[in-house]
């Protein structure tokens, strides 16, 4: 029955209906997470939704740098165990460091997994700084710098063959903020994709991937994707809408993570040379297919002067990249008008 069916309406004779779906989660990756699909009912619907979360919250709790799971080693037992000894992990995670290191190597150490250790001291000291506002403060210098000969990806030692991770530098730290969740988003995108879920759109908290194309009163169009606007006080949510099909979109902006300290905001993106926020923009966003390259690419390129991310975007195929500037002025690649929605 089902092999006439797809004969049927792949030969354009039979209109299958399907309907639009919308389903939101907040268990996800500290965020909230958005599924947008078409079905013929809602119960075909959920049933995808469903596989889409339980997936995402596989790799959310492998890729947990906070909290512990019963039965599992996660990204926090490799840390717990640094200095100790390696720890079995699944597959899913050494794939993920994998993928840091190629991240790594591509941007010239500006997106780091092995910096836990400096991230660890802003994490500690925006959440004492959001708590307890007046007594908010910047960490000291003399400690990120001692922070920051923990941070040599080489002492993050990959064993594939006993499927093993260890650090071998006691003081060093794990931190997978920057990729895990476009990562995670990628496979999941492709794991659901085999399972049947052609056209859709997922967005973990902003970082979004889309599949396929949307179908809209019996056409097939591109996807309308949103830049935020980094001014959240500004009428115009939206810097460009964009028309994606099977492409990403990962944006990381000062507007998302922050505390204030005497009246300056410090956001969540720290410069590896400097061991500060990074200072050259307001946000900057990624266009390419693959969300683990756009999540690793758009916290990279924020922090690098303007010129040094151009050439960057420039050398790879089918990336874009659009910045805006302290003033709100804004630079985009070469290709990036393309994918603006006329
Ligand atoms: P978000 O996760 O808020 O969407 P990003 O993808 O830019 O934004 O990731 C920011 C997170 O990445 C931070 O919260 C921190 O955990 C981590 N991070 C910050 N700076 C770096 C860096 N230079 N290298 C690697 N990870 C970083
Ligand atoms: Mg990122």
């Amino acid at each position: 029955m089902l092999l006439i069916i797809i004969a049927v309406n792949l030969s354009g004779c039979v209109k299958i209906e399907t309907k639009r779906y919308e389903a939101s989660f907040l268990d996800l990756f500290d965020t909230i997470t958005t599924i947008v699909g078409y079905a013929e009912d809602k119960e075909e619907f959920t049933d995808h939704a469903q596989m889409i979360h339980d997936k995402l919250m596989e790799y959310h709790e492998l890729y947990d740098i906070y909290n512990s799971y019963d039965g599992i080693n996660n990204i926090k037992t490799i840390n717990d165990n640094a200095g100790v000894s390696p720890v079995k992990v699944d597959q899913r995670i050494i794939d993920l460091l994998k993928f840091s290191r190629e991240a790594y190597q591509l941007t010239d150490g500006k997106v780091n997994e092995a910096f836990g250790a400096v991230l660890s001291v802003w994490h500690q000291y925006r959440t004492e700084g959001l708590d307890n506002p007046d007594k908010a403060e910047v960490p000291p210098m003399e400690i990120l710098k001692e922070k920051e000969k923990h941070t040599d990806m080489n002492n993050v030692i990959i064993n594939e063959n006993e499927s093993t991770v260890f650090l071998a530098d006691p003081d060093m730290r794990l931190d997978v903020g920057a990729i895990a969740k476009g990562y995670a988003a990628e496979r999941v995108c492709e794991y659901a994709m085999e399972h049947g879920f052609a056209n859709g759109m997922l967005s973990v908290g902003g970082n979004v991937r889309t599949i396929g194309r949307k179908l809209d009163g019996g056409k097939e169009v591109s996807w309308s994707v949103g830049i935020q606007n980094p001014d959240l006080e500004s009428a115009q949510t939206n810097l460009y809408i964009l028309g994606l099909s099977d492409y990403s979109l990962v944006t990381s902006g000062v507007y998302e993570r922050y505390y204030t300290v005497n009246g300056k905001q410090y956001h969540h993106i720290i410069d590896p040379d400097t061991l500060m926020p990074a200072e050259y923009f307001l946000s900057v966003s990624i266009v390419c297919r693959d969300s683990g390259m756009a999540d690793a690419l758009s916290t990279a390129v924020f922090n690098m002067p303007f010129e040094e991310g151009l050439k960057l975007i420039e050398s790879l195929e089918n990336t874009e990249a659009l910045w805006v500037f302290k003033d709100e002025t804004m630079k985009s690649s070469s290709g990036f008008e393309n994918y603006i929605k006329k």
